[in-house]
């Protein structure tokens, strides 16, 4: 495990919908890791990723808006908390789980986030906009949510050809032993959960 590197997960890969659990300490291992996931999300055009999406069952998330390294705030939310949530707003979303997928999802227009970052101090933010949304479907991964299962039943209907796509071709997958079994996959995240959790 030790200076592995990380990959993106795509749905349906199992520990999408496994519900990632509070960290309990930082060690360089894991900067790295956060680092290499902003570079993935940086390589694939992303503005956040969760620990999930790199196959880590643990709470916490990555976030830059600009979509890019040298601009833009990078944001490390460690066991995030939400509360406040504010009014309602449908908007268009996408997931580097999902590539290529996109769809209506309606959440909270404001919403305030408690989490703590890499250097172990509290953050405390009052969220609206892009930054409010991205936030709420990152959080939504870290308990195994993802954002199709938040679209209407019209526009997830849209959505399912894609989504069968995607069941093939993680099969695929699985046939040429890219992707483990489950047994192993829950495996590798009992593994990082003994280290972190
Ligand atoms: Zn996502």
């Amino acid at each position: 495990m030790e200076g592995s590197s990380l990959q993106i997960v795509h749905y349906p890969h199992p520990t999408l919908r496994h519900k990632a659990k509070p960290v309990r300490r930082v060690d360089a291992e894991l900067v790295r890791m956060v680092r290499e996931m902003f570079s993935l999300m940086y390589a694939h055009n992303g503005i956040g990723l969760a620990a999930n999406q790199v196959d880590l069952p643990l709470r916490l998330f990555i976030v830059n808006l600009s979509a890019k390294p040298d601009e833009g705030e990078e944001f490390v939310f460690i066991n995030p908390v939400l509360s406040k949530p504010k009014g309602n707003e449908e908007s268009e979303e996408g997931c580097l789980s999902f590539p290529e997928l996109f769809g209506l999802v309606t959440r909270p227009k404001l919403i305030t986030v408690q989490a703590y970052n890499l250097r172990g101090e509290e953050v405390r933010m009052s969220l609206s906009g892009m930054l409010a949304r991205v936030v709420q479907h990152e959080y939504d991964h870290l308990d195994g949510t993802v954002f199709v299962d938040r679209m209407t039943p019209t526009v997830r209907a849209k959505a399912q050809p894609a989504l069968d796509e995607f069941d093939l071709s993680l099969r695929a997958l699985r046939q040429t032993g890219a992707v483990p079994s489950d047994d192993v996959i829950a495996g590798r995240l009992a593994q990082w959960e003994q280290r972190y959790t």
